[in-house]
């Protein structure tokens, strides 16, 4: 088993358990014999303030922890070169998450139809690009995970509707952007989100992205104390892919 986990939410971010505090993530997760975890809020939690990242350093001293927490943030790109968090702020995190595809947040450009699965690749690649491409990107998280809140398909009709949106994909500029992740150290995620939302298909992309000698981050992306649990799901796919300690993004140690 995997021992990190670098995507978890606080009750910080507006979509996550009221309860849930850095505290308890920490007290979880240890329990559960993790090494390393991210704590990584939506970049708007913290109103582009300083002192909120301050205070979110001084909870995670306070933990009477074993184990090493980072403090990250998931930000999202509304746009190609235009992230939604402030370049300047996001030196303030350990790391950033970009997410591609937050089409339920205001101002991300969204597919033009949301039933057409080849303008939702088309899309889906575009915004992956202006994540990859992006400078503060460290990971890319959810790729190509289409979420049911945005999609409106039953959970059958949407592996379906997935796979087709991965064949439409242009393989070529897919692995132009793998190359260009691996060679900028840039990770992509695996989360037991794909397996929750039926898209079995997206193991061949993990695949796609270990022969193009991307890392992969694990995070669980978990908004309550349930889901932190969740990560065992991915166990049997690593397994099948093969994941070994190198194939996995970690934090950078910075040297001050
Ligand atoms: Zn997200
Ligand atoms: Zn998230």
């Amino acid at each position: 088993m995997f021992t990190y986990d670098y995507h978890i939410h606080t009750r910080l971010s507006p979509c996550a358990d009221k309860h849930l505090s850095i505290d308890m993530i920490v007290q979880i997760q240890q329990s559960r014999g993790m090494e390393e975890v991210g704590i990584t809020d939506h970049d708007f939690s913290y109103g582009s303030r300083t002192k909120n990242i301050d205070r979110a350093r001084k909870a995670i001293d306070e933990c009477e922890s074993s184990i090493v927490v980072r403090l990250g943030a998931e930000s999202h790109m509304l746009e190609y070169r235009v992230p939604s968090i402030d370049i300047r702020f996001a030196a303030y995190f350990d790391y950033i998450l970009m997410a591609p595809n937050h089409y339920h947040f205001r101002g991300v450009a969204r597919p033009t139809h949301l039933m057409d699965p080849r303008k939702v690749a088309v899309h889906e690649l575009y915004m992956f690009e202006a994540a990859i491409a992006c400078p503060i990107t460290d990971v890319v998280v959810h790729p190509f995970v289409l979420s049911p809140e945005v999609f409106g398909f039953s959970k059958e009709g949407f592996s379906e509707f997935g796979r087709e949106v991965m064949d439409y994909l242009d393989q070529k500029r897919l692995i132009n952007q793998l190359d260009a992740a691996s060679q900028r150290g840039i990770g992509i995620e695996i989360s037991p989100k794909f397996i929750k939302y039926n898209q079995p298909h997206l193991v061949e992309f993990y695949q796609l992205c270990l022969d193009r000698e991307v890392k992969l981050m694990i995070g669980s992306d978990a908004h309550n104390a349930q889901q932190l649990e969740e990560l065992v799901m991915l166990e049997p796919v690593l397994k099948e892919l093969g994941v070994s300690e190198e194939c996995l993004w970690r934090p950078r140690e910075w040297q001050w």
